[in-house]
């Protein structure tokens, strides 16, 4: 529920913000949206503005705002058992990785942490271990893609590949290589699909031999690159790496902390694909972030030569609120709610309702790309369709002002080169109703109208 006006007082919270609060990513913005509640696909401000809040947050809020049955769930655990170290055990862990499995549909072990970047580092340190305890020390390198996202801690963010996100914190963990990433619209390659050899994923193979591919432990990435500007690999790109990774002793690292929980219109991203990962990272929609939690699935296969008793192999890795017993009921309690809402098949059908709806967007001169994957697009924003040249940085800035006038907030590709932040990001949550997706999609043609308005 709304607090009623009057419980705050906006200068004074507005000043303590502007002296105390060191704002996430961006510099200080003084007037930012002081969020105070939520409900649904709403957001209410300090002011009593509502938003329809077209980004889940960051990606994240899947199953919506306001959930009283997750609060109920978090409240009745903490009276219950607030906290145990999983060194031994608890029953919402065990009930959790069990549930985990059973939506991954593989033979997986899970290892639980707080965020997206922790379930990252966890998958870059068991790949480096399995390596070492199965005879190859020397793989300790992985391969990622360029404009992806992995997280903000050294290891992650020596993953990630946005240059601008590093510079000033290198050195980073090392042992990062980059590919091109798989862009049908500006293929790195100069080549349209069709007729094309999928060189986006066979560079792999040349990245591996020219490393050597006795120095690889693993490939990291994400089913489609969403924060780097909503990128959609060709259909045959994530089987032709699994390939790959097999043929040179390679681990595939899925990092699903976006695509994950329905995201992708199905449980998990890569199974679009048709792939089994050795390792899947998760986080944000495993609570729909109503608690901080990640975890890191590992196939079983590779688990046995940590477990041998006895043996000095297993996994020296500890974080203190990884997986404790009010995160993991809040995820229980989110996933229940998605099962029985039949939220990922929701996801589906709102996914392929939007990218219908968003055609009629491709008649505006600054629209160059419409890409879907489940329920999120990517519309990346141009000068002119026939050069690509990306859109200036204003037009950028408009179109989100302008939606956010009329109440609707989304998001932006982050990227090095500021030039390309110019794909305008959609991610809703699962319990948008027909009307809200109509509403976002006439927002967004309203306030693509209005550049035209300026420019004429
Ligand atoms: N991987 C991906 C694909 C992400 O989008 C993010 C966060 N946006 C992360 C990892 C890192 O997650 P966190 O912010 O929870 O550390």
């Amino acid at each position: 529920s709304v607090p009623a006006a009057g419980t705050w007082n906006k200068e004074e919270l507005l000043e303590k913000d502007r002296e105390r609060l060191w704002h996430h990513i961006s510099p200080h913005n003084p007037n930012p949206v002081i969020a105070v509640a939520g409900e649904g696909s709403w957001i209410t401000d300090i002011d009593g503005n509502r938003f329809l809040d077209g980004m889940s947050g960051l990606w994240c809020v899947n199953v919506g705002h306001g959930r009283e049955e997750i609060a109920e769930a978090a409240a009745e655990q903490m009276k219950t058992l607030a906290f145990f170290p999983l060194n031994q055990s608890h029953v919402p862990a065990i009930r959790l990785a069990d549930k985990i499995v059973e939506w991954l549909g593989g033979d997986y072990r899970i290892f639980f942490s707080n965020s997206g970047s922790d379930a990252n580092e966890v998958a870059f340190k068991i790949a480096r271990q399995y390596h070492n305890q199965n005879g190859e020390p020397t793989r300790h390198k992985f391969i990622s893609r360029h404009r992806a996202y992995h997280g903000n801690s050294m290891g992650a963010l020596g993953a990630t590949g946005q240059a601008n996100r590093k510079i000033k914190y290198e050195p980073l963990g090392t042992g990062f290589q980059h590919v091109p990433p798989p862009y049908c619209y500006r293929c790195p390659f100069g080549k349209a699909y069709g007729e094309c050899s999928i060189d986006c994923a066979r560079i792999y193979e040349d990245v591996i031999n020219w490393e050597g591919a006795e120095t690889i432990a693993g490939v990291i990435l994400e089913p489609v690159i969403t924060g780097g500007g909503v990128i959609v690999p060709p259909p045959e790109y994530l089987s032709k790496v699994r390939e790959i990774c097999d043929k040179y002793g390679v681990l595939l690292i899925v990092d699903e902390v976006i695509c994950g929980f329905g995201r992708s219109g199905k449980r998990f991203g890569h199974q679009n694909y048709g792939v089994e990962p050795d390792i899947v990272t998760m986080a944000k929609g495993i609570t729909s972030a109503y608690s901080p939690l990640s975890a890191t699935a590992v196939r079983a296969g590779l688990y046995e030569s940590f477990k041998e008793q006895g043996k000095d192999n297993h996994f020296r890795h500890v974080n203190t609120f990884g997986g404790n017993p009010v995160s993991c009921a809040v995820a229980l309690k989110n996933i229940e709610i998605i099962e029985e809402e039949k939220l990922v098949e929701r996801a589906e059908y709102l996914g392929m309702q939007l990218e219908h709806k968003l055609n009629a967007l491709l008649e505006c001169p600054n629209v160059g790309d419409i890409r879907t994957f489940g329920f999120m697009a990517g519309i990346e924003m141009v000068e002119s369709k026939q050069t690509k040249q990306p859109a200036a940085p204003a037009k950028v800035a408009q179109v989100l002002a302008e939606c956010k006038k009329r109440g609707l907030m989304i998001g932006k590709n982050s990227d090095t080169v500021p030039q390309y932040e110019n794909v305008l990001t959609l991610s809703p949550p699962f319990v948008t109703t027909d009307k809200e997706l109509d509403f976002i999609v006439a927002t967004l043609k309203e306030a693509f109208a209005t550049l035209l308005i300026k420019s004429s």
